[in-house]
């Protein structure tokens, strides 16, 4: 449930889930955009943010922490507009490879953790997205790959033709880090979802 003031104003509070990972990069790019954000560090933070924000880092303790602080099933059900980044995209998935777990399933996907192997772990690209004709830069770092995308899941991002971010209603899950290149478009579009 949204918190009754956030809904009289209708101004936007970006939660970001700061547990472990890049938060405070997501963070530095709404202050860049100048909207208000929250850090997101428990269950009842959830109930008083109009959008949120998963950042890159490692989805196995955002996993462990979740279920042990009794907020994951409300990331099951949270119906308010989500980004996630790399970690984030993986826990959004409804199915999750490498190892098989099941994902907070606010997207049809499937995603493979750890997907660009061992010696790649980490490299920018130029990749597509759907918002511009312009390349766009792309951090993968210990990547994971979407494999399957569901009913009524588009597309919105690629590299060499594999897809590396998707949408769902107000849910995107992208697969690199906009977060470390400073072109603020994604978290623009996170904005503009309902
Ligand atoms: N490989 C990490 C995981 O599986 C994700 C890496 C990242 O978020 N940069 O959680």
């Amino acid at each position: 449930m949204v918190d009754k003031n956030i809904e009289k104003t209708g101004a936007p509070l970006v939660g970001v889930l700061s547990i472990q990972g890049d938060y405070d990069a997501h963070i530095k790019t709404l202050r860049k955009l100048g909207v208000s954000y929250k850090n997101v560090r428990d269950g009842e933070d959830l109930d008083k943010i109009t959008h949120l924000i998963i950042p890159g880092g490692e989805s196995t303790t955002i996993r462990i922490v979740s279920q042990a602080e009794g907020y994951w099933d409300k990331l099951v059900d949270f119906d308010r507009p989500v980004m996630g980044t790399c970690m984030g995209s993986i826990l959004m998935a409804r199915e999750i490879e490498n190892p098989s777990r099941e994902g907070w399933g606010m997207m049809d996907i499937t995603i493979r953790r750890n997907a660009y192997g061992r010696q790649i772990n980490s490299f920018t690209e130029y990749g597509k997205i759907d918002m511009s004709d312009k390349p766009f830069e792309m951090v993968f770092i210990r990547a994971p790959k979407i494999v399957r995308i569901g009913y009524g899941v588009q597309p919105i991002a690629w590299l060499n033709d594999e897809i590396v971010g998707a949408r769902s209603g107000n849910k995107i899950a992208l697969t690199f880090h906009p977060e470390l290149t400073g072109n603020p478009v994604f978290h623009e579009l996170l904005l503009n979802s309902r």
